[in-house]
C-alpha cells in the first residue's frame, strides 16, 4: 500500500485522465478508478497530505458511484462506495476480543519511569548499565477499538468494553476512511490479525461539531474524547462517516500465519510491526513516534511533548512507552491487570479543585435548559474559571454532582473547562442533591424532553427567556448583524416593553432611546443607522435570524440560493427543502411549522412593511469569484493570534477575495498567514517550502 514514486506518478496521471474523461468503459478500468480513489483516501486520511481538491475527489467518487450503479455486478466489498451500509443497528452485539485489552500502568514523573526501567531490566535479566530500547508515542485521548482482518479483509471491529468483551461496531468502523477495508496481510504470510487503535477527533473538528451543535441548540460536548466515543457508538453508520473520526493503530495484539499458527514473533520488534502496518496503509503515528535507545531518551521525548501538546492537532494526555523487542516483552510477561513491558506516562492535567456553590438553569433560544455550575473561582491554565456548563441532566446524575461538593475541574488544550468529577469521599453531609427543575425557571411551563435528545426544553414559544434569547440571536453577527444592539440593551428594551418580537426591532423610537440614561442622541442615531443598514441585508441573514430550530447559517445560505422572495416559503412543501443538497427533512419540517403559525407570518409582514428586505439579492446567489479577485483560486490558512482581525473576519475577507480556507498545512496550501505565537503550523509550512508565508499586514495589503 505504501506507494512508490512511480506508482504515485502513475496514479496522478490516472486521476487527471478520470477527471477529464469522466467515464468508465470496462471492469478493469473501474478497478483502476477504485485504486485511484483509495490512493487519494490514503493521502488525505492516513497521511494528511491531499494531492487533489475536495471537489475533484467528489468528482472521482461520483464517477465510481455512477459506474457501479450501471453495473452492480462489478461492485466489490472493498470498494470505497461500500463503506457506508444503510443498516441501522438496534443493539450492539457483545463480542470477545482475541486477546484481552488490558489497561496500562501509569507513570507520572521521571522517578516512576526510572523505576519502570529498573523493573524491566530485572525481569529481562539485564544489568543496570545495559541499554534497553523503548518505543514511545503520544497517548491519544479518544476511544479504543480492536480491528480484526481475516484473509486481508476487515471482518470485525469492536469497542474496548470491559477489556475482555466489547461491542461490535463493524459498520461504523467501515465508514472511517483511515481504516482500510482491505489490507494485503497475506503478502507477509499473515492470515488473521487483531489490531488495536485509538479513534480520535481532531481539535479543529471538535470545535466545528460544537459550533454546529450550538447553532442547532444542542448541548455542547465536553471534550474530543467524549465526541469520539460517542461517534463510535452511533446507531446510524452513515452518521459516523460525516464526523471526521481518525483511527491511529498502536498495537498488533494477535496474529496468525496462513496455517493458523501464532506468528507474533515473525518480527523482531514492535517497531517492525508498526512499519508493516504503515506500508499496508494504516494510520500510525509515523511522524510522532520514536524508538529511544534508553530511558533517558524516553524522558527527553516526553518533555518535548509537554511543550508541543497544546499546538498539536489532536488532544493527547500522555506518552505510551513500550519495550521494543518482542522477545524481551515476552520475558516481562503480564500481571492480571497490566502488561509488565509497557507504561502510560500521564501529563500533568490542567486541573484544579473547587467547590460547587450553585447551579443556574439557563433558557436558550429554542428553550433548551442548560444547567450552569457556579464554582469558587479557580485559576486554570492562566484563565480564571467561575462558571462551567453541566450540559444536561444526565451529566449531573451520572457523575452524582451535588450542591456544596468539592469538584475536580479540568481545562485541556483549547477545550472549554468541564467538571471531571465530584469527590464524594470529602462530603460533610451538608451537600444537597441537584434536582433538575420540572418547570421553566422563567415562565413556569412544564418542561419536555424529546426522545433521543439530551436537553429538557421549555415548549412555550412565548416564554420571555426564549424571546430575549431569540432577539439576541436575531441581531447577532452571524444573523442580522445589528451593531450596537447587544444583550444588555435588548434586555433593557424588553423590560420597557419596547421589544415584544423581532419586528419591534425595526420600529424602535429613537427619540425615547436618546432620553434613556447613558444613551444620548449620538448613540441613538448610531443605533438607528445600524438598524437601517440591517434592513437591506440579504435574505439568508434574515432566515438565520428567525431562530428556527436547526436552521443554521449554512443551511440558511443554501435555502436562500433557491428563494426569490422569503414569504414564498409559506407554500414550500417538504420535498422542496429536501431536494436541496445538504438540507434535511428535520429543518424542512421546522420551517413549515414556523409558517403554519399565523403570528409568525404576521410578524414577517410587519417587518416587510417596516422596510426589511425579503427579496433575494446578489449576495444570496451562489458566489462566482471573479478571475481577477486578488486571491482567486488560492488556498489560505491563518495561524497564531491576529492583531487587527479576529479569525472569523480574516477567513471571511479571504473568502471574499476568492481564496478557500483550509484547516491544516498540506502541500495543497498556498498561503499561510502568521499571527503572534504561531506554532507547529508555521514550522510545517516552512518545512514544505512551497507555502507562501505572510504577516497579517501583508494579507491586508494584498486584499485591498
Ligand atoms: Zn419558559
Amino acid at each position: 500500500m505504501k506507494y512508490s514514486k512511480e506508482e504515485t506518478s502513475r496514479l496522478n496521471i490516472q486521476t487527471k485522465k478520470f477527471l477529464k474523461e469522466n467515464s468508465i468503459s470496462d471492469k478493469k478500468e473501474l478497478e483502476e478508478l477504485r485504486a485511484t480513489i483509495r490512493f487519494h483516501e490514503w493521502q488525505y486520511y492516513v497521511h494528511d497530505n491531499p494531492l487533489i481538491s475536495d471537489y475533484e475527489f467528489d468528482q472521482l467518487f461520483k464517477l465510481l458511484e455512477r459506474a457501479e450503479h450501471l453495473h452492480p455486478e462489478w461492485i466489490t466489498p472493498d470498494s470505497p462506495t461500500q463503506r457506508v451500509s444503510s443498516d441501522l443497528v438496534d443493539v450492539f452485539k457483545s463480542v470477545e476480543h482475541l486477546s484481552p485489552m488490558l489497561s496500562l500502568e501509569n507513570s507520572y514523573n521521571a522517578d516512576d519511569l526510572n523505576d519502570f526501567d529498573a523493573r524491566v531490566k530485572k525481569l529481562c535479566a539485564l544489568s543496570e548499565g545495559d541499554e534497553l530500547s523503548y518505543f514511545a508515542e503520544p497517548k491519544f485521548d479518544g476511544g479504543s477499538i480492536a480491528l480484526i482482518y481475516e484473509n486481508d479483509f476487515l471482518v470485525r471491529a469492536a469497542t474496548r468494553g470491559d477489556g475482555a468483551k466489547g461491542e461490535e461496531i463493524t459498520s461504523n468502523a467501515r465508514t472511517i476512511r483511515s481504516v482500510p477495508l482491505k489490507a494485503a496481510f497475506s503478502d507477509y504470510g499473515i492470515g488473521k490479525v487483531e489490531l488495536r487503535g485509538e479513534a480520535v477527533i481532531s481539535k479543529a473538528m471538535f470545535q466545528k461539531i460544537n459550533e454546529n451543535r450550538e447553532t442547532d441548540g444542542l448541548a455542547l460536548l465536553a471534550n474530543p474524547r467524549n465526541a469520539a466515543t460517542g461517534v463510535l457508538r452511533v446507531k446510524d453508520a452513515s452518521e459516523t462517516s460525516s464526523r471526521g473520526l481518525d483511527v491511529f493503530i498502536f498495537q498488533v495484539s494477535y496474529v496468525e500465519d496462513l496455517k493458523g499458527e501464532n506468528a507474533m514473533f515473525k518480527q523482531k520488534s514492535h517497531a517492525d510491526w508498526m512499519k508493516i502496518l504503515d506500508i499496508l496503509g494504516f494510520k500510525v503515528a509515523l511522524h510522532e513516534r520514536k524508538v529511544c535507545k534508553n530511558i533517558d531518551q524516553v524522558i527527553q521525548y516526553i518533555n518535548q511533548w509537554v511543550e508541543k501538546r497544546d499546538h498539536y492537532k489532536y488532544e493527547i494526555d500522555g506518552v505510551v512507552v513500550k519495550v521494543n523487542e518482542l522477545a524481551l516483552q515476552e520475558k516481562c510477561g503480564y500481571t492480571s491487570h497490566h502488561p509488565r513491558w509497557a507504561v502510560a506516562h500521564k501529563f500533568q492535567a490542567k486541573q484544579a479543585t473547587s467547590v460547587l456553590l450553585n447551579v443556574e438553569f439557563q433558557v436558550g433560544k429554542i428553550g433548551s435548559i442548560t444547567p450552569v455550575a457556579k464554582i469558587e473561582p479557580v485559576q486554570l491554565a492562566g484563565v480564571t474559571v467561575s462558571s462551567i456548563s453541566l450540559h444536561n441532566e444526565d451529566f449531573i446524575t451520572s457523575r452524582d454532582i451535588r450542591y456544596g461538593d468539592q469538584v475536580l475541574v479540568e481545562r485541556a488544550g483549547d477545550v472549554i473547562p468541564y467538571i471531571v468529577k465530584a469527590f464524594p469521599e470529602l462530603r460533610t453531609g451538608k451537600e444537597k442533591p441537584i434536582h433538575f427543575p420540572k418547570h421553566c425557571p422563567v415562565c413556569k411551563t412544564t418542561l419536555i424532553r424529546e426522545e433521543d435528545e439530551a436537553a429538557w426544553r421549555c415548549p412555550n414559544f412565548m416564554c420571555e427567556a426564549q424571546i430575549i434569547q431569540r432577539l439576541i440571536h436575531h441581531v447577532s453577527k452571524d444573523a442580522m448583524d445589528i451593531d450596537g444592539l447587544g444583550k444588555s440593551l435588548i434586555e433593557r428594551f424588553f423590560e420597557l416593553g419596547w421589544l415584544k418580537n423581532m419586528a419591534d426591532i425595526y420600529r424602535l423610537d429613537y427619540k425615547a432611546i436618546s432620553n434613556l440614561e447613558g444613551m444620548g442622541e449620538k448613540s441613538a442615531e448610531k443605533l438607528r443607522l445600524s438598524v437601517e443598514k440591517a434592513k437591506k441585508n440579504p435574505i439568508h441573514r434574515l432566515l438565520h435570524g428567525l431562530c428556527i430550530h436547526h436552521l443554521g447559517k449554512k443551511v440558511s445560505k443554501l435555502i436562500a440560493e433557491h428563494l426569490r422572495y422569503l414569504p414564498d416559503l409559506k407554500d414550500w412543501p417538504l420535498e422542496r427543502y429536501t431536494s436541496i443538497k445538504d438540507v434535511g427533512p428535520v429543518v424542512g419540517k421546522n420551517i413549515i411549522a414556523f409558517f403554519e403559525d399565523k403570528k409568525n407570518v404576521k410578524m414577517l409582514e410587519e417587518m416587510e412593511e417596516l422596510g426589511v428586505n425579503m427579496k433575494q439579492t446578489s449576495e444570496d446567489k451562489p458566489k462566482e469569484i471573479a478571475a481577477d479577485a486578488p486571491l482567486a483560486g488560492k488556498t489560505i490558512l491563518f495561524t497564531g493570534t491576529l492583531k487587527e482581525l479576529d479569525r472569523k473576519e480574516a477567513q471571511e475577507l479571504a473568502e471574499r477575495a476568492g481564496a478557500k480556507n483550509l484547516s491544516s498545512v498540506s502541500s495543497n496550501l498556498n498561503i499561510l498567514v502568521v499571527g503572534e505565537d504561531a506554532g507547529s503550523k508555521l514550522a510545517k509550512a516552512r518545512a514544505l517550502g512551497s507555502v507562501e508565508i505572510w504577516t497579517e499586514q501583508e494579507f491586508l495589503q494584498k486584499i485591498r
